[in-house]
């Protein structure tokens, strides 16, 4: 491709909007172009590596037998309600006004409605079906640059099995497409146990980038590769103690003490023997949920605690539901359910509020004064804790969700009615599988591993161009001739070439473009060494530079590209 002829608009300042690498060099560099918030505009050079990257991921799951689909993305309202899924992705399900439509933000429904009456045998199954296609998610903030777009491009595919034993191999397929696809794609990643959601007991896996620009939060531990998403991780930490003698239960007037903090700078008391309280409402009905110290809830780990509906409950239902305000509640006299995270059990001689403004009690046994509490991991693992499976460090950062493999189970052929007949002629709902990709992410995760100070480094094979050939001043006959001679011979070779045969720009802006816009390997054709029958050839990852003959150029790209 001549660059002359082409619409790759590069900049030379960042755009203020991006704050990210791989935000800045999309933007930099002419791959893509903000329509508006969470809507991006794929220019040509950009869409080549979505398209490369479309075809990596087609090849492994064809590979895996699946079969591609085109499903649409305006879908009857009607299927969804089924689901209940209109009102479970509320705000972020785009809907077409006037009319019963929404916008896809994922397939399940759709699969499902297909394969109702028409996969209907047990000799109807495996199937895994995919497609790579535009989704829609209003997400209220979207940022980072296509990382988290209104629009985007998923590869989605759901798999339908007779058992669930049939369910964790179809699983375990995708597990290793996805592997071989992040591979071939060169990124370096990591995957982590995530939490299944409403699922509960369904296995659930992400694949993930480390990333400070990621919203998810995992915990890692170098040295076994346990990984986990906050939302489930857990660790080894520091019990509350249980000393040897309890003291009796005593109130204590806090006045205006409210947070843990308070408390301890009040009594002179380390976050070790105090209880934090929070009061949820699960499916209409209170509940205590006790902490240590400061430890806040994980609400992913309390949701799948209770099931069902959990909410936090508001500051005007609090009085009436303990007696007290938010900073004075607390275990002893507390009317409803208790839960407490595991770091409570067995404590005893513990600080906690008395269900009355502006008192505390002191001297609790939880297991003395209030023995019906029931303990759960309910905490969020920090940095520096140890490891639960080889008692290591484990150190908690910021990451992007590359892929989701989910082991759906049930739910959808329940609601939409998908069942097929066994051996004997008895009736089961389809067992389902159902797994991401995101597109997008991962040619933003590829860049933000792959850049320098003067633009991206491209690796095969998602580099647009193999090659970018330089004319370096294409007004002088001698480079014009050579290095159109030069184009063609490496087109011929089967090198894909971007040709900067621009006649207007001056040899410092050609470099700086070739660097920012990053292919492989850069052919410089100057009327110097074109004259002796040579030519520059420089990597762009290394920076290294070496004059080559002419009649020798085929020979040392082979051995470069
Ligand atoms: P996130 O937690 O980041 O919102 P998700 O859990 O909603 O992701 P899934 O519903 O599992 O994501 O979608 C599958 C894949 O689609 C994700 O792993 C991610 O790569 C991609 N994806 C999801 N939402 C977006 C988005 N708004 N923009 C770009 N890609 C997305
Ligand atoms: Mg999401």
């Amino acid at each position: 491709m001549r660059l002359s002829k082409s619409f790759i608009p590069t900049l030379k300042e960042v755009p203020a909007e991006a704050v990210i690498p791989s935000h800045i060099l999309m933007i930099r560099s002419g791959l893509v172009r903000q329509l508006s918030a969470g809507i991006y505009t794929w220019l040509p050079l950009g869409y080549k590596v979505i398209r490369k990257i479309m075809d990596i991921i087609r090849e492994e799951m064809n590979a895996i037998g699946g079969q591609e689909f085109h499903y649409p993305a305006l879908n009857p309202k009607e299927i969804w309600e089924q689901t209940g899924r209109v009102e479970a992705f509320g705000d972020i399900l785009f809907h077409i006004k006037n009319r019963e439509y929404v916008l896809a933000p994922t397939h399940e429904e759709i699969v499902a409605y297909h394969a109702k009456g028409a996969v209907v045998s047990y000799k109807d199954m495996p199937q895994i079906w995919y497609q790579i296609q535009t989704k829609f998610r209003n997400e209220p903030r979207p940022r980072s640059g296509v990382i988290r777009g209104r629009q985007f491009i998923m590869k989605d595919a759901y798999t339908l099995d007779r058992s669930f034993e049939d369910l964790d191999k179809a699983y375990d397929l995708h597990d290793k497409a996805y592997r071989k696809i992040f591979d071939r794609c060169g990124l370096k990643y990591f995957v982590v146990g995530a939490s299944s959601g409403a699922m509960g007991g369904s296995k659930s896996e992400e694949f993930m980038v480390k990333s400070d620009a990621g919203e998810d939060t995992v915990a890692y531990c170098e040295k076994c590769g346990y990984a986990a998403n906050v939302e489930v991780a857990q660790s080894v930490s520091t019990n509350a103690k249980r000393h040897n003698e309890s003291k009796p239960p005593y109130e204590i007037s806090t006045p205006n003490v409210k947070s843990i903090d308070e408390l301890c700078e009040f009594l002179k008391i380390d976050e070790h023997e105090t209880a934090k309280s929070r009061v949820y409402v699960h499916d209409g009905v209170p509940v205590l949920v006790l902490m240590l110290g400061n430890d806040e809830v994980n609400e992913s780990k309390l949701g799948s605690v209770l099931g069902g509906n959990v909410r936090s409950c508001h500051p005007d239902e609090l009085k009436e539901i303990s007696g007290a305000d938010a900073g004075s509640i607390g275990p002893i006299g507390f009317k409803y359910r208790i839960i407490a995270d595991n770091l409570l059990k067995d404590a005893n001689n513990l600080y906690s509020g008395a269900n009355k403004n502006d008192y505390h009690i002191g001297g609790i046994d939880l297991q003395r004064d209030v023995p019906g509490t029931e303990y759960f991991d309910l905490r969020t693992v920090e940095s520096g804790e140890k490891c639960t499976r080889c008692n290591s460090t484990l150190e908690v950062f910021k990451a992007i969700e590359l892929g989701h493999i989910f082991k759906l189970g049930t739910k959808y052929s329940e609601a939409l009615g998908v069942m097929y007949l066994d051996e004997h002629g008895k009736e089961h709902p389809i067992v389902m599988g159902s797994y991401g990709i995101g597109v997008e992410r991962i040619f933003a995760c590829y860049l933000e591993q792959n850049y320098d100070d003067k633009g991206i480094i491209w690796k095969k094979p998602l580099s647009p161009f193999d090659i970018q050939l330089i004319g370096l001043n294409m007004k002088n006959a001698t480079v014009t001739e050579a290095s159109e001679k030069i184009y063609n011979d490496l087109q011929k070779q089967g090198y894909e070439v971007l040709f900067d045969d621009r006649t207007d720009v001056s040899a410092g802006f050609k470099f700086n473009d070739a660097d920012l816009l990053g292919m492989p390997v850069q052919v410089i054709a100057g009327e110097k060494n074109l004259k002796d029958g040579k030519v520059e050839v420089k990597l762009r990852a290394t920076n290294e530079k070496q004059i080559v003959e002419l009649s020798n150029l085929n020979v040392k790209l082979k051995e470069l590209i």
